[in-house]
């Protein structure tokens, strides 16, 4: 028996997602949860400096229309094929709500992102899991079972794997029966969207988020394209659980961001040949990993183990990621920083695998 009151009987009870650590402490190196090292553009700090706190007596307007129109002018779909929420696990989350509603379970991969088990748990959504390959690749014959939706990253999180958009639409056409979510968090770090698929498939919901590109990650900025049909049910859902969520200068703040291409592109292509050249130093020091196209690399050292090395890192205040989990118990998650912090990573890292090698 356990000491459980009666009320507590009656709770829904879940193991919450884990998310990075934030720490507190000042002059670390943080590359442990995908955040951008560049500001957000100039156009978000003229906004915040010249807002109005008047404004925020008012309700914010419930469909974000300065951001839809943008981000419909930008991606050349239209206002009815775009959904916002605060942060692309708002949106993620709302569409597990809207689409996952069936007695077959969803599919994701093994090695995921892990907030898709809780959201199936909290939710109640039977899911199953499907195994990526030797090379952490997705094998599309596994999505063409009976199943109650499907979702997964491209490129995937956190092995920084990109899949090509046929191998995207050979799925998204095999299942007319589901909602499939392609959940695009990195894909502006050198993969190919899917997004023009919208078009063909009403089926296929593209999620995307500000935290990572566009450095808004306090921001809490994410975003859905698909059909008509698909934005339209995720709405219904929205507006019956809280229709006030993205708040009037986020919004604002938003647009700006995507009116600016050119700093949008200038962080990236920074953040692009900094990992193209971490890439070549954690090889030249013995890491091998999968070839990424996000803001991560997924790193193994096969001489010296993964838990050692972020324990070693944490001690000269430098933050990777770490998962104690089945199959990626040896690999760190490393976020791309700028080249000064990258450097200093790697010298760290130099002497960590001096000093593990020898023990
Ligand atoms: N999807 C993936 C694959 C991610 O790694 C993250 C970041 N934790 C998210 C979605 C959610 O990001 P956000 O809520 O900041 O948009």
């Amino acid at each position: 028996m356990s000491d459980d009151v009666l009320w507590e009987k009656n709770i829904r009870r879940v193991v919450p997602y884990t998310p990075g650590e934030q720490p507190k402490e000042k002059n670390i190196i943080k590359l442990n949860t995908n955040e951008n090292p560049y500001p957000p553009c100039k156009g978000v700090k003229s906004v915040l400096d010249a807002f109005n706190c008047d404004d925020m007596r008012l309700y914010p307007d419930t469909g974000s229309d300065v951001l839809v129109t943008e981000l419909a002018k930008k991606y050349k779909v239209s206002k009815s094929n775009i959904f916002v929420g605060v942060g692309s696990d708002d949106v993620i989350s709302i569409a597990f709500m809207t689409f996952f509603n069936s007695e077959k379970p969803i599919l994701f991969p093994d090695i995921t992102y892990s907030f898709y088990d809780v959201w199936a748990s909290v939710y109640r959504i039977p899911y199953e899991t499907k195994p990526l390959d030797d090379n952490f690749r997705i094998n599309p014959e596994d999505y063409k079972t009976v199943n109650g939706g499907i979702i997964f990253p491209n490129p995937n999180a956190p092995t920084g794997v990109l899949e090509s958009t046929d191998i995207i639409e050979d799925i998204v056409k095999s299942n007319p029966s589901s909602v499939v979510i392609i959940d695009e968090a990195y894909i502006d770090f050198g993969g190919e969207s899917c997004m023009p698929l919208i078009n063909k498939y009403d089926n296929l919901l593209v999620v995307q988020t500000f935290s990572k590109s566009r450095s808004m990650a306090g921001m809490r900025i994410g975003f859905a394209v698909g059909s008509e049909k698909l934005i339209k049910y995720l709405n219904d859902v929205k507006f019956s659980v809280n229709s006030y969520t993205m708040n009037h200068i986020t919004q604002i703040c938003g647009a700006e961001s995507v009116k600016d291409d050119e700093y949008f592109n200038k962080t990236l292509n920074c953040i692009i040949e900094t990992r193209e050249k971490t890439k070549k130093q954690l090889t030249e020091l013995g890491f091998i990993f999968p070839d990424s196209k996000s803001n991560f690399i997924f790193a193994s050292h096969n001489e010296v183990p993964a838990k050692y090395i972020f324990d070693e890192l944490k001690k000269k205040k430098i933050y990777v990621r770490y998962w104690d989990k089945d199959k990626i118990n040896n690999y760190l998650r490393i976020t791309v920083g700028t080249d000064r912090e990258m450097n200093i990573l790697i010298e760290a890292l130099r002497e960590i695998l001096l000093k593990g090698r020898n023990l």
